[in-house]
């Protein structure tokens, strides 16, 4: 799985001040799962050390300007982005992480100035960044701070691991029975992103008009693409939590039904983690083999040693 990303977050020392901005969730945890591809736009247009700059606000879009000296870089810095963009739909990336704030690789947010060096209520994204979201509009991305939030931190790798697999499948040459064995996996997962959506797909996978996989497939891929990039929220984990218990509750004896309600009770109460009901779930579906339940990437959407669920705050 490959990652773009801000270099300073790799622990490089090319900020302005010479200094990194390594993140321990991406080189201690995320680096056993994926490889990087580093870009710092200023590192390597401009060099490092290097005056620090700012966003000024201007008719033809925000301009990177140096400090002190007043200097404009935004040209040097728009022919690094083309570049760069040539470079990675070369490369299959699944996903980009930015560094906060910066006047190049802000997601959002980022401060605008105006010509006199005055701070505005406007902000925007930095350059690099707009490009290449405007480049991808599907890419996964998402800024190294937000990552630090467990709840955001569990959606992101839900959805790069999800679009490796999307790519995995289109590059596999796929016939309409993989189509629908594809969307079979996912349903649970879809189904906690959008459940409109998941009905949508659901119709389109279906296929009752009798439409040609090309037809079918260009039609499934920003749909997939889309619903995985939105975030699960609460009411929807517990209504998939329901779903999935409908497929063992007839299964399991007294006992196990209770333990498995009970925890969904206080999952619901953020009492306990999301991983318990989905454990008591996943283990009643491998005693009673229930194949479909054990099929979907619900229950295990990224490597499980990222124990993302077993932090109370990755439901919200
Ligand atoms: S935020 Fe972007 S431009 Fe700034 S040092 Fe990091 S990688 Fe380079």
């Amino acid at each position: 799985m490959r990652i773009g990303i801000s270099d300073c977050l790799l622990g490089t020392k090319c900020r302005y001040d010479g200094q990194h901005k390594r993140s321990r969730f991406v080189t201690d945890v995320l680096s056993r799962h994926a490889t990087f591809l580093p870009f710092c736009p200023e590192g390597a247009t401009i060099g490092t050390p290097r005056e620090s700059m700012y966003l000024v606000r201007s008719e033809s879009g925000p301009r990177a300007i140096t400090q002190k000296s007043g200097l404009d870089h935004t040209d040097k810095l728009l022919g690094f982005n083309r570049e760069a963009i040539a470079n990675i739909s070369a490369q299959n990336l699944c996903g980009f992480i930015f560094k906060a704030k910066s006047p190049s690789c802000g997601l959002e947010r980022v401060k605008l100035y105006t010509a006199d060096h005055q701070p505005t209520d406007e902000t925007a994204q930095g350059l690099f960044a707009r490009a290449i979201t405007e480049a991808f509009p599907m890419l996964p991305v998402e800024e190294e701070g937000r990552l630090e939030d467990p709840w955001l931190r569990e959606n992101f790798m839900m959805q790069i691991f999800a679009y490796q697999r999307w790519l995995d499948f289109e590059a596999s040459g796929p016939q309409m029975r993989d189509l629908v064995a594809f969307h079979a996996r996912h349903k649970f997962l879809l189904l906690g992103k959008n459940e409109v959506h998941y009905r949508t797909i659901g119709r389109l996978v279906a296929n009752h008009d009798k439409r040609t996989l090309s037809d079918l497939l260009a039609e499934y891929r920003p749909l997939f693409l889309q619903t995985i990039g939105e975030k699960s929220s609460l009411k929807s984990t517990l209504n998939q939590l329901q779903h999935l218990y409908g497929f063992v509750k007839k299964l399991v004896d007294e006992a196990e039904k209770a333990s498995i309600l009970e925890s969904i009770d206080h999952c619901s109460q953020r009492v306990i983690p999301l991983i318990v009901p989905l454990k008591l779930i996943e283990l009643a579906a491998r005693k009673h083999q229930v194949t479909y339940l054990l099929d979907q990437h619900y229950l295990s959407p990224y490597p499980q040693e990222l124990g993302l669920r077993s932090d109370l705050k990755s439901s919200r």
